[in-house]
């Protein structure tokens, strides 16, 4: 297959990050997933204990270099793949992510891993990072069963949480990402809806691949 460039975005817990793995290891396309960035920068700006409100504190960004790699995240050099996965970064990170001067930085990350067979899942990736896409696509699920989802996960991950008070923060922060002046989550006009509520990871896994492959023929 010669290069071609997948765009994933939606809402938190809607299933982008792992939908877009599976796809990409079944195809052997390079995955980046663009939240990790972001998280990466978070954890960052935490331990620096800077405002995270004040764009003029974060001079920090020239200093860092951030790496997706074959689902590892990496903080210069540091594998901070479980460190960017807590609730104290999740319930933080929309914070930097509405900056433009974050958003720029990510930008450089981001195109560094921009060639090829791609997949990138995020929230403006179809409609700000990569326009040009050879295929979008834009997941969604209910409210609840995203809620469900990010609580398995973190179950999994040995993160102990409360479903309802995930379900309160999963739609505060799709509301700080959509309401945002630059680059909110939003919906490409070319990207193909996919609810999935009611789909296993594979279906929706599937549906992608096929989509992938036709637009390729
Ligand atoms: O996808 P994930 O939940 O890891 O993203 C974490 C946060 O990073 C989002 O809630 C959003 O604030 C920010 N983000 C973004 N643009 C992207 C990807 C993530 O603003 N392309």
């Amino acid at each position: 297959m010669k290069d071609f460039i997948v765009a994933i975005d939606g809402p938190a817990g809607s299933g982008k990050s792992s939908i877009s793995d599976i796809v990409s290891k079944k195809l052997g396309f390079t995955h980046v997933d663009t939240g990790a960035f972001f998280r990466a920068i978070t954890l960052e700006a935490l331990r620096r204990g800077i405002n995270l409100e004040n764009e003029d504190e974060y001079s920090f960004l020239d200093e860092i270099n951030v790496i997706y790699k074959e689902g590892k995240t990496y903080l210069n050099d540091e594998d901070v793949s479980g460190l960017i996965r807590t609730p104290e970064i999740s319930n933080n990170v929309s914070v930097p992510a509405k900056l433009k001067r974050v958003r720029e930085r990510v930008i450089d990350f981001e195109r560094l891993s921009s060639k090829g067979k791609i997949i990138m899942d995020g929230r403006d990736i179809g409609t700000v990072v990569l326009p040009n896409a050879d295929l979008k696509i834009f997941l969604t699920a209910s409210n609840e069963e995203r809620a469900r989802r990010r609580f398995e996960q973190n179950k999994l991950l040995g993160i102990e949480s409360d479903y309802n008070t995930i379900l309160k923060e999963i739609i505060e922060r799709d509301k700080k990402d959509s309401e945002r002046a630059i680059a909110p989550l939003k919906q490409a006009i070319d990207a193909i809806p996919i609810d999935t509520t009611k789909m296993s990871i594979d279906e929706v896994s599937n549906m992608i691949i096929s989509l992938i492959n036709e637009r390729n023929e």
